[in-house]
Parts: structure tokens; sequence; C-alpha cells
């Protein structure tokens, strides 16, 4: 047989990295709980309809997509977003609004192998749904705020933008929605020159070109900038004004916005609104990002709803907390060894560990059936805390030998005693 390896972009999280995921993992669910976002469950498998509507080019040549056996064209999700849109269009329906969800799991791309970028990775997911108010895009900033800071991150920084000053710009100049999502898409990857040259009309060029210009070190002042550029572009000059009272709420909720960008675009195409992703300076790739999406639910056969949402990447969240040394301090439980000292005692010391565990103490009990002193060397090894010795000398008083094995000490405890005398 040949020796099997994981597809190329699959990675096996061994423990310490499991932890680590199980660790991240808690901290989203813990701040979902805190904003009031609930989990919902979907498939991985989702039609491959659903998956590519509105994801964006980009997105949809990178799916998993296959033949299910029914003959049913199915993809592996790439995202959240579409499943909850689609859940807002069916079994959310009628629920009343906002409705605020979260999701966490993994998805899948068919992206190129590098650091931070895998084929199939994990993402936490948060969705509110039903508003266009501008306190909800906050909301979804803050709590990613909140998320950031709770795995012990520092020094992250927010970076804004709004797809409609692009979009306003050029839907005014009569540019169809298919070249905007292609120049969007472009300046998404920062070629600019790529993007400008699906464009004809000079007018709208120079407004395009003029805006990569407008960024400066204060983001009010950004914004103020995108507005006088814009003016006379009605529907990219609302947005300018929008992205202004979401910064002015930003910095009242405490979490002030690093750089504002006017020709920021993100590979989705489903984006309507304010736009945002979150980085490290020790890494040039995001930890998350999301926005604003008025249109999906309704292209989904809803009503018109609108809605915001974020995706963090938790396999990136993770690269950055061992960059940062944020890895979080586990919660040490207490460990132990149980060695029953010949095979007739396997069944007192099975007894013994069910004892230790219910009173939440971790035991790891001898299953190769070693002799004593091969056991305690593997326990030492394992830098396990105690072996707990089970002999029947020890056992016709109820109790056991308890070794300490940084100490290299060793007593009599009686059973009764024992996880009281483990946990002091
Ligand atoms: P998106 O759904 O494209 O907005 O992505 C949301 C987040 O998922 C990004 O900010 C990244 O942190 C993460 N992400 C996207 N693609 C990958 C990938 N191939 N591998 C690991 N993380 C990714």
């Amino acid at each position: 047989m040949p020796t099997f390896k994981t597809v190329r972009g699959m990675r096996d999280l061994l423990p310490d990295d499991a932890d680590m995921l199980t660790f991240v993992m808690g901290k989203a669910r813990e701040t979902a709980s805190l904003y009031g976002y609930r989990e919902v469950i979907t498939p991985v498998i989702e039609p491959y309809e659903l998956l590519s509507a509105k994801s964006g080019e980009e997105i949809r040549q990178r799916m998993f997509t296959f033949k299910d056996m029914g003959n049913r064209t199915v993809g592996l999700r790439p995202e959240f977003t579409s499943s909850i849109a689609r859940l807002a269009t069916t079994a959310l329906k009628t629920e009343p609004k906002p409705i605020r969800t979260f999701s966490v799991g993994s998805v899948y791309r068919y992206d190129e192998p590098q650091r931070g970028r895998y084929r199939e990775f994990f993402q936490s997911d948060f969705e509110l749904i039903g508003t266009s108010n501008t306190e909800a895009d906050a909301e979804i900033i803050l709590l990613t705020d909140r998320l950031m800071r709770a795995v012990g991150l520092r020094n992250y920084a927010f970076k804004l933008g709004h797809v409609g000053v692009i979009r306003g710009i050029l839907s005014e100049e009569n540019v169809d929605e298919k070249t905007q999502n292609a120049v969007l898409q472009r300046m998404d990857k920062k070629e600019f020159d790529e993007a400008f040259k699906l464009i004809k009309n000079n007018e709208c060029l120079s407004t395009l070109r003029g805006s990569l210009e407008l960024k400066t070190d204060d983001v009010f002042q950004t914004a103020e900038r995108i507005k006088s550029h814009v003016e006379g572009y009605c529907k990219a000059a609302e947005s300018a004004d929008e992205l202004k009272s979401l910064l002015t709420l930003l910095t009242e909720g405490g979490c002030p916005v690093k750089s504002v960008e006017p020709a920021f675009a993100r590979g989705l195409e489903y984006y309507t609104g304010m736009i945002f992703e979150v980085y490290i300076p020790e890494l040039d790739i995001a930890l998350g990002g999301g926005g604003r999406y008025d249109k999906l639910i309704e292209l989904f056969g809803g009503e018109s709803t609108p809605a915001t949402g974020v995706a963090h990447g938790l396999d990136r969240i993770m690269l950055a907390m061992q960059m940062q040394n944020a890895a979080p301090m586990k919660e040490r439980k207490k460990r132990v060894a149980v060695v029953p000292v010949t095979e007739a005692l396997k069944g007192e010391a099975l007894k013994v560990s069910q004892l230790l565990r219910e009173a939440g103490i971790l035991v790891e009990l001898e299953v190769m059936g070693r002799k004593m002193n091969r056991a305690l060397e593997d326990a030492d090894r394992r830098k396990v805390d105690y072996a707990v010795i089970v002999g029947e000398r020890e056992l016709k008083h109820n109790a056991v030998v308890l070794r300490n094995l940084a100490k290299r000490e060793q007593n009599v405890v009686e059973i009764s005693r024992l996880s009281k005398t483990i946990m002091s």
C-alpha cells in the first residue's frame, strides 16, 4: 500500500493546533452570545446555483463542485452568507427583524496554497439581517473588534471603504452591472490599470483615477475628500456620507478606524454598501472582512431585505496569535496516570479512574499492560502531575499510592480523600 498524504491544500490539525482552533471558535461563540447572535448550522454541501448566484467570478472559479449521485450539481460552501440568505428567504422568513445569526465551520476554496491560504479553512460568520441603519454596520465591526481582543491580538487595524462610491460613479455613467463587477474585482486585486481599461467614458475614468489620490492619514478627512470628489454623483455622495456616519459611530463605540480606502473593493460581488477588513502589521493578508449586502436576499426570492455581516478567517487569526505570542494560557487541568500493580487489579484501577474524572481530573489509565517502572517512566515523559498506583496492599485499607512525579515523593492516600489531595 502507498503511504497516504492529505490532498493538496488540505491540512491535519494536530492536538496543539486543534486546541487553538477550539479556543478561537469558543471566543467567537462567546462574542456571538454577548451580541445576541444565535447559532445556525447549515450544510457544507449546497446547490451550486445558490453558491454561485452572487459570490462573484473569483469565488465561482475557485469552488469545489461536483454532481451528486442524484445528478444534482452541488458545491462545497466557499462562505456562509449565501446559506444564511437562503435561510432568510425560507425557514427564517417570518422571524421578526432584526435577525442575528452566527455560524462557524469549514469552508472550501480552490485557492493557491501558501501561508494563511488553504483550500479548507475555518470561518466564524455573523449576519445582521433586516436593517439598513449604520449602527448595524457599526455593530458588525465592533463585534469583530471584540473577537480580536478576546483572542489576545494587539495592534490590529480596520480598513474601511464603501462600494457605493465606485458603483455610484459607474452607475451614473451608465456602466452596466457586469462591467462594474469586473472593475471592482480588478480593483480588489489592485490591478487598477486593468480595471480602468474596461471603462470607455473619459469623465468617469478621470473621476475614478482621481479617487485613488484621496487617501490621507486622517480618516474623517479622507471621507470628506471622497464626498467633495464625487460631487454631482448622487449615489456616490450618499455613500460618502454613510461612511462618515459609520466612522463617527465607530469612534464613539471605542473602535477607531485606521484607514479609509476610497478605492477599496472586495472579491465578493454581493456587497452594496460599507466594506471592511481587519489586519495586523505582521501579516499582509486580512484576518476577516465583511460588508453590507442589501440586494442578496431579494435576489434569492425573498422580500427586499437589507443586511450586513462579517466572516473571520480563524486559521489566519491563529497565525496572527502565534506571530504576536498571543497563544492562550491553557486552563491546566491536573493530569493523573492510573496504574494497576497487577493484571488482576485492572477493574479497581478503572473504578479509581472514574472517581477522579467525576471530580474533574484528567485521567490517563495505563492501557498498554506495562510493568510499573515502565508505566511510571512513561508518565514522567508525558509530564503527568501524579501517578496513582493501585496495589493489593493499600486497597485492603481502601487506599492507593499517590506519587508526585515532579517531586518524586509518594504517600498512601485513602481513596475517599484522593481527588481532594490531588486538587490541593
Ligand atoms: P471572504 O469570505 O473572502 O470575505 O473572507 C473572509 C476571511 O476568510 C478573510 O478575511 C480571510 O481571513 C479568510 N480567508 C479567505 N480565504 C482564505 C483561504 N484560502 N485560507 C484561509 N483563510 C482564508
